[in-house]
């Protein structure tokens, strides 16, 4: 496993990191041996970020990665979790300070620690940003001088959100962003602000290399937010891989871990197999030949995203 430095953090994060969002039974019903085990595994195999939220099987994510990090030492992770997002489905979106507070020191107690290394202020295309940037922030800075958190961040699905908030913020108040569906192999498009977010003195956390799905051959969940053209597409990409007995999860996990200025990516899953082979596939060489015939088949829909969120946004 690699590390790269994460922005202006003090953190040196592996290029491969573990969003804990399956852990909720957001893909299908977990058993806590599972989530144990696959826990274990990623932290024996060299990851070292772990990202949750409150939002994950409303709860349930927290609840399992708490349960599952007991007597591992707290010095073996950085942990990251979220605020704002509490139950998607039900619209239940709140980025008060009051919501806030109480927000983080629910999470600490589910997690199981004293403190977070990184609190995202997750999916703010749901939020109003005035609300971010007079409540929000100022709670977490609140909750950074108590020492309950290290550094702050913002998440969310259409790019324009990040400089949304960041170009009314100081630098140094948000240090890190993670952004999702935006740099994997159907759709690139946060490799061009990494200049602008390097200005901004911004760790880029990169979410969902095989798609939350669309980049695997059992495909994309129900609720998955991609019109019928880009599942589609993707999934002429993933038969493209088998006819050729490749693997579509191998090549977007080692595409997104691959860009130098993109220090971790986020994949998740319940499966302990699929996390050894995630580990293992980083440290491989990537297969030119089928990048560039995937990235053929691709091209219709290159680029060609989904989105969410407030009308303004
Ligand atoms: P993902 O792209 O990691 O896809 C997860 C799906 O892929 C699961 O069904 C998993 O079982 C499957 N998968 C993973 N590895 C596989 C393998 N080797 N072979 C076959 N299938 C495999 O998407 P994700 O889980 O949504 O994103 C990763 C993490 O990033 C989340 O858990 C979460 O922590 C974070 N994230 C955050 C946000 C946000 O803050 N708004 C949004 C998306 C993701």
């Amino acid at each position: 496993m690699k590390y790269r430095k994460l922005g202006n953090t003090d953190m040196d994060v592996s290029v491969l990191s573990y969003g804990a969002s399956p852990l909720g039974s957001v893909f299908r019903e977990v058993r806590i041996e599972d989530c144990i085990e696959t826990v274990r595994t990623v932290l024996d195999g060299g990851i070292n970020l772990l990202d949750v939220s409150p939002a994950y099987g409303e709860t349930l994510a927290e609840k399992n990665l708490g349960i599952s990090l007991k007597g591992i030492a707290r010095d073996r992770y950085y942990l990251a979790t979220k605020v704002g997002s509490y139950r998607p489905s039900a619209d239940d979106y709140d980025y008060s300070a009051a919501r806030t507070r109480q927000s983080v020191h629910d999470s600490l107690e589910r997690l199981g620690t004293d403190y977070l290394d990184i609190v995202h202020c997750h999916d703010i295309e749901y939020a109003d940003h005035n609300v971010i940037v007079e409540e929000t922030l100022p709670a977490l800075q609140a909750l950074k001088e108590e020492g309950k958190l290290r550094y702050i961040g913002i998440t969310g699905l259409p790019l324009k959100i990040f400089p949304s908030i960041l170009d009314r913020v100081d630098k140094g108040v948000v240090s890190a962003i993670l952004s999702f569906c935006r740099y994997e192999l159907n759709d690139t498009a946060l490799a061009d602000m990494l200049p602008y977010l390097k200005e901004k003195e911004v760790g880029v956390i990169n979410a969902s290399p095989v798609g939350m799905g669309l980049l695997t051959e059992r495909g994309a969940p129900d609720w998955h937010p991609a019109s019928d053209e880009i599942k589609e597409g993707c999934r002429k990409a993933v038969e493209y891989c088998m006819e050729r007995g490749e693997s579509i999860a191998k090549l977007a996990v080692q595409f997104a871990c691959a860009h130098p200025d993109i220090p971790t990516t986020l994949v998740g899953s319940a499966n302990p197999e699929n996390m050894r082979n995630n580990i293992a596939w980083v440290d491989e060489p990537i297969n030119e030949e089928l990048l560039a015939g995937v990235m053929e088949v691709l091209k219709p829909i290159h680029n060609n995203y989904f989105t969410r969120g407030r009308p303004e946004h």
